[in-house]
C-alpha cells in the first residue's frame, strides 16, 4: 500500500468516527429514522427475501437510499436490532461517499471499508460516553459481563453481539463473550455463533463447529441443558471467572481473566 493510501485511510477513519460521536449525540438508543431524515437519506424495503447481503446503499433519482432486503416494499419499515445495525453501517457508507467520494477498488480495500463501517455503526449505536456511564469498569465477574451485555443490547436496541463487542473492547481486563449454538446432529459439540474478545484467546470464527478437544465443547454441553435464562458457573483454563448463560437460541459463555489490573474496585 502506498503512503497516500494509508494517509487517506487514516483521514477517513478519523472523520467517520468523529461523525459517529457527533451524530449519536452521546446517548442511546439513537432515533435512526430521525437521523436518516436529517441526512436526506431514504430507507426502503426491497420486497423480497434476504439474500447474502443485509442491506445496501443506492443512488436513486438524485437521492441516497438504504435498501433493506426482506422488508415489504409497501409496509412501514421495521428496524429490529439487526436492521438497525445495517442502517447504521450504510450511513457510514453514505458519509464516506459524501465526504470523500471514495469507493474501494479492490477486495482488500472493500473489506477495510466494511470493517470501518461496522466500527462506525457500533460507535453510532452505542456511543462511548453513554456506554461508560452504563458499564462499571473494570468489571468484576463473568455474571456482570453477561448482564451488561444483555442490558446494553436491550436499552440500545442492538444485538447481543454488537453489545458484547463494544463492552469487551472497553474492558481493561481481558474479557471474552462467545455465543455458542447448541449441539445438534451436524455439530454434536455445538458451533460458534460469534465471539467478542479483547485478547486473542479463542479461535472464534462464525459457524466453526466445536470439536471434542475444543476449549469450549464442554461448556456447550454444560449450557445446553439449562432452561432459558438460567446460568451456571464453569471452570475454564486460564479464566479467573467464567459462566454459561442459556438464552433461548444460544448459549452465552462469558469469562474474565486473571491478568487484570492490580486495582479492582470491590
Ligand atoms: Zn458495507
Amino acid at each position: 500500500m502506498s503512503v497516500s493510501d494509508s494517509e487517506r485511510d487514516v483521514a477517513i477513519r478519523r472523520a467517520l468516527l468523529g461523525d459517529a460521536e457527533a451524530l449519536s449525540v452521546g446517548t442511546f438508543p439513537i432515533d435512526l429514522f430521525a437521523l436518516v431524515g436529517r441526512l436526506g437519506i431514504g430507507i426502503v424495503g426491497e420486497g423480497r427475501a434476504s439474500g447474502p447481503h443485509l442491506g445496501r446503499l443506492e443512488h436513486r433519482g438524485g437521492n441516497w437510499t438504504i435498501v433493506l432486503p426482506g422488508q415489504a416494499r409497501s409496509e412501514p419499515i421495521l428496524l429490529g436490532p439487526r436492521e438497525r445495525f445495517t442502517v447504521a453501517h450504510e450511513i457510514g457508507h453514505y458519509l464516506v461517499e459524501a465526504r470523500f467520494g471514495y469507493r474501494p477498488t479492490g477486495t482488500r480495500e472493500y473489506w477495510k471499508l466494511e470493517t470501518l463501517c461496522n466500527e462506525f455503526a457500533s460507535s453510532l449505536l452505542l456511543p462511548i460516553a453513554a456506554l461508560q456511564a452504563k458499564v462499571r469498569r473494570p468489571m468484576v465477574s463473568a455474571r456482570e459481563l453477561v448482564d451488561f451485555t444483555a442490558q446494553v443490547a436491550r436499552e440500545g436496541k442492538v444485538s447481543l453481539e454488537a453489545s458484547a463487542r463494544r463492552i469487551v473492547a472497553l474492558s481493561p481486563i481481558p474479557a471474552v463473550v462467545v455465543a455458542i449454538l447448541p449441539p445438534d446432529r451436524t455439530s454434536p459439540f455445538g458451533s460458534v455463533g460469534w465471539t467478542a474478545q479483547n485478547r486473542e484467546w479463542f479461535r472464534g470464527g462464525r459457524g466453526r463447529k466445536l470439536g471434542p478437544e475444543d476449549l469450549l465443547s464442554g461448556v456447550a454441553s454444560n449450557g445446553a441443558d439449562l432452561p432459558a435464562g438460567a446460568s451456571r458457573q464453569v471452570t475454564v483454563d486460564g479464566a479467573s471467572d467464567a459462566m454459561v448463560n442459556r438464552r433461548h437460541d444460544v448459549i452465552l459463555f462469558s469469562a474474565l481473566f486473571a491478568d487484570a489490573p492490580a486495582v479492582v474496585p470491590g
